[in-house]
């Protein structure tokens, strides 16, 4: 570490007029620097805005004791208010519209502001909550201008005796330059995460969750239904004749149908933790976790019901003419001794017989 003197001469605080003195203020700038130094290492290694939140109140100290903050990001239609131990709220309109203002005063350039009286009274009651408590004195805007990804906005709040003082305004504006490279770099990656997270559990044909989705979810809720000692259903699908439908539709037709049949069951599964994915070509699959053999009937019929009240041409479908499905049903309790192969075998063999018995029905096999 370089001795002071040097350091300040470098420091991003230690230019203008407001630092020339010496003495007791430059230590003060010297420790900003270090601050400044220490942020700027650990926002680097910060994965998420939550994470970075925790390391800029880590840091906070050093700029006066008259001030505290929220991070508030903007997104498209409302403020993401990140607190210090990385908890996040949304609001909405209109506190947006204070910070809107700053961002048109304030475009492209990283000048910290003061928020007019008439705004602040607009973000005010929305930031309540998240204020520790002592009355604002100011808020203070950083708009942060991130490589075109939209303009991030870094709210100061003044809540002590007095307002931020000239120095304190030039470390805010080096911490968020600091902070608009990291946080553009953060949501960039995290939607990309996002995106890609999605695409490998989503089937690309259908939209709905695919194989992959559906072995981690059976995974979870065996898990859950050993820990219960509840019952876990699983309804293996299967159109019929699909050969022959792509045969006499061709095999765009083909899609076409799987997408309205995936739509159909989907909705057709109603309760919030019932699954429902795409396990292969023309197959289905629904998870009924905490459903015995009984329920899985019950449902079983009203997906069949759905399917035909459907009434996709299918003149290949031997006598219906309409599209329809044959399932699977099976259940289980699950114990240590047994596993979820088990419960798949079982599904896949009493799918089997409704195919075996004319198709267009459901046979159940207990695990
Ligand atoms: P069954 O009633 O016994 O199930 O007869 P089936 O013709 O439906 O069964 P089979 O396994 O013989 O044929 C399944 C067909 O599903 C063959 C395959 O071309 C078609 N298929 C699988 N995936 C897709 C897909 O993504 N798109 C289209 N269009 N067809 C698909
Ligand atoms: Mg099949
Ligand atoms: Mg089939």
């Amino acid at each position: 570490m370089q001795p002071p003197s040097k350091a300040i001469q470098q420091c991003p605080l230690g230019s203008g007029p407001d630092v020339v003195s010496r003495g007791s203020r430059d230590i003060e700038i010297y420790a900003r620097y270090e601050a400044l130094l220490d942020l700027s290492s650990k926002a680097r290694a910060c994965s998420s805005i939550a994470d970075l939140a925790c390391c800029i109140s880590a840091n906070w100290r050093y700029c006066a004791n008259v001030l505290t903050w929220r991070l508030i990001v903007r997104g498209e239609d409302e403020l993401h208010v990140i607190d210090f131990d990385g908890g996040e709220t949304r609001i909405s309109n209109p506190a947006m519209e204070a910070l809107a203002v700053a961002e048109r005063e304030f475009l492209n350039r990283n000048i910290p502001r003061r928020l007019r009286q008439n705004d602040i009274d607009v973000l005010l009651p929305k930031l309540s909550g998240h204020l520790v408590t002592g009355s604002v004195r100011e808020i203070i805007v950083l708009p942060m201008n991130s490589g075109g990804r939209g303009l991030q906005v870094l709210a100061i709040i003044g809540v002590g005796p007095s307002p931020a003082s000239p120095i304190d305004l030039k470390f805010i504006e080096a911490v968020g330059n600091i902070l608009s490279g990291e946080l553009s770099y953060i949501i960039t990656a995290s939607r990309l995460t996002q995106a890609l997270e999605q695409q490998a559990n989503q089937d690309a044909l259908t939209g709905i969750p695919n194989r992959r989705n559906f072995e981690t979810r059976l995974d979870l809720h065996w898990r859950d239904s050993v820990r219960k000692h509840e019952p876990i259903s699983l309804l293996m699908i299967d159109i019929d004749n699909f050969k022959r439908y792509n045969d006499h539709y061709g095999h765009l037709a083909g899609d076409n149908c799987l997408r309205t049949v995936a739509r159909a069951l989907s909705a057709a599964v109603l309760r919030p933790m019932d699954f429902c994915a795409r396990y292969g070509g023309e197959e289905f699959v629904v998870i009924l976790p905490n459903t015995p053999l009984l329920g899985a009937g019950v449902i079983g019929r009203r997906l069949i019901a759905a399917i035909r009240n459907l009434a996709i041409e299918h003149v290949a479908n031997g006598d219906r003419k309409t599209a329809s499905i044959s399932i699977g049903a099976s259940a289980i309790v699950p114990t240590a001794s047994n596993s979820c192969r088990d419960l798949l075998a079982a599904a896949d063999k009493a799918l089997y017989l409704a195919k075996d018995s004319g198709r267009d029905k459901l046979c159940e096999l207990a695990a």
